[in-house]
């Protein structure tokens, strides 16, 4: 499920409100999202997610960004230089190189699967546990370390697991938002976390049992209802690649209880 979502909404999908509401991106325009909700996001939400999907794009994927060509709207701001640790006979020597000589890796959290499916806390808080790492280009920083004589190659990242929990949290709510309307539900999940950043972010959100397979596409996201009408999200950011799959509780169907 990716069509492009043409609906509008007209109340902001976070906290209700009805002014000054613009149009909000579902995956962020920087990890080549094109599906938009339109009138979906007050100022004050939109500053809220504004945050974290910054930190997301600019230091978790900065330069892997700039390396992919991924679109975006701050070309000068792009990295152009990386920093390589080359390896000889014990110590490290760190170089500058050029982003295209740069090792680049897709580094993701895991965290544990979503508290609600093991009988977790409602309030517990998202940590990720460990790192998927995923070599995508190492070809050109090896040779660079041959013609150096270097044993090994070092390379840093950065990794903002919180952040990036929240801009999954985002990204389900928005496409469960855009595929079952926002009055077809009668319970909504996520938007508490992500106001308040993430309290209770890990009863809801958590890393799949199974990943999504790999496909032509920048990314794969899928939103499912089970027969009780409760409404889960799948996400893989990178489904080029096949990166990790994560799922988020969103919500469920039906009318409010009186
Ligand atoms: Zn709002």
């Amino acid at each position: 499920m990716d069509s492009p979502g043409q609906g509008t909404v007209g109340q902001c999908i976070y906290c209700g409100s009805r002014r000054e509401l613009a149009d909000e991106h579902i995956v962020p325009f920087g990890l080549g999202g094109r599906w938009t909700l339109k009138k979906a996001s007050c100022p004050s939400c939109s500053r809220t997610t504004a945050g974290f999907e910054r930190e997301v794009q600019r230091g978790m994927f900065g330069e892997l960004r700039a390396a992919l060509k991924t679109p975006t709207r701050r070309r000068a701001e792009r990295p152009t230089k990386s920093i390589l640790g080359l390896e000889r006979a014990g110590s490290i020597e760190f170089v500058e190189v050029p982003i295209e000589q740069a090792v680049q890796l897709l580094v993701l959290p895991v965290y544990p699967p979503p508290g609600f499916f093991r009988q977790g806390q409602t309030d517990e808080d998202l940590s990720a546990t460990g790192v998927e790492i995923t070599p995508l280009r190492v070809g050109p920083a090896k040779e660079l370390a041959l013609a150096r004589g270097a044993e090994a190659l070092h390379r840093a990242f950065t990794f903002k697991p919180r952040a990036f929990g929240l801009l999954l949290a985002k990204i389900a709510h928005c496409a469960a938002v855009d595929v079952c309307g926002l009055e077809g539900f009668s319970e909504l999940y996520l938007p508490g976390p992500i106001l308040r950043q993430a309290q209770g972010l890990g009863y809801w959100l958590g890393t799949g049992k199974v990943n999504l397979p790999p496909r032509e596409d920048d990314y794969d996201v899928r939103v499912m209802a089970d027969e009780r009408g409760l409404v889960v999200a799948l996400i893989d950011l990178f489904a080029r690649i096949g990166g990790t799959t994560y799922v988020a509780v969103v919500g469920r169907l039906g009318t409010p209880e009186p």
